[in-house]
């Protein structure tokens, strides 16, 4: 991987950067897999409670697209890169959603692989702050935030699940990443981090 001063700063810290990126673009994976396949199952979606799932999937999948947006910056800053392809993503990474096995019509059957997915995200990010905690500031405050939209992800699932829309927990920003939204810088595209590094 490429020489940078943020991946010198972590391994300076005990963080072994190449397993961190590592990690990082696992999770990356992960989060543009989410967006793509909830884009496309909103579509199969049908009925009132096909509807009220639809509602659920639009805020989640705009926020894992922030979460996508949010952790390539990083990956890069630490001397990593995405794979080349979209295609590269799903068969490298093994995605939970990308081996997506419900019938989309069954939505009791599709909200438990939608809760396999959230479950993955909290443990892909648990993980990635245990191991920056006290080592990169900069990594730990980033996977925290996400972690705390994921877990209202799982939240608002299990809340369907046993309970129906009409009783989810509404937040205002729902779908607008609230505690991620910080970390997005829309008008710098990734490009220009690289360049800085
Ligand atoms: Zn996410």
């Amino acid at each position: 991987m490429r020489r940078c001063i943020a991946r010198e700063l972590v391994e300076k810290n005990g963080v072994d950067a190449d397993q961190l990126v590592t990690m990082l673009v696992r999770a990356a994976a992960s989060e543009w897999s989410n967006y793509y396949f909830y884009t496309i199952l909103r579509v199969d979606l049908l009925g009132a409670e096909g509807e009220a799932l639809k509602q659920i999937l639009e805020d989640v999948r705009r926020e894992d697209l922030n979460h996508f947006e949010a952790l390539v910056p990083r990956i890069y800053e630490l001397g990593g890169q995405l794979p080349a392809t979209a295609l590269e993503i799903n068969a490298q990474q093994k995605t939970v959603m990308a081996n997506f096995a419900a019938d989309p019509s069954d939505t009791r059957a599709l909200i438990e692989y939608l809760l396999k997915a959230a479950e993955f995200s909290v443990r892909c990010y648990t993980d990635i702050c245990n191991y920056t905690s006290g080592k990169d500031n900069r990594t730990y405050a980033l996977a925290l935030a996400i972690l705390h939209e994921e877990i209202e992800h799982q939240v608002w699932f299990l809340e369907f699940l046993g309970h129906g829309a009409h009783e989810r927990a509404l937040r205002d920003e729902r779908g607008r990443s609230p505690f991620v939204s910080k970390f997005l810088r829309p008008n710098l595209p990734p490009a220009t981090v690289v360049g800085a590094c």
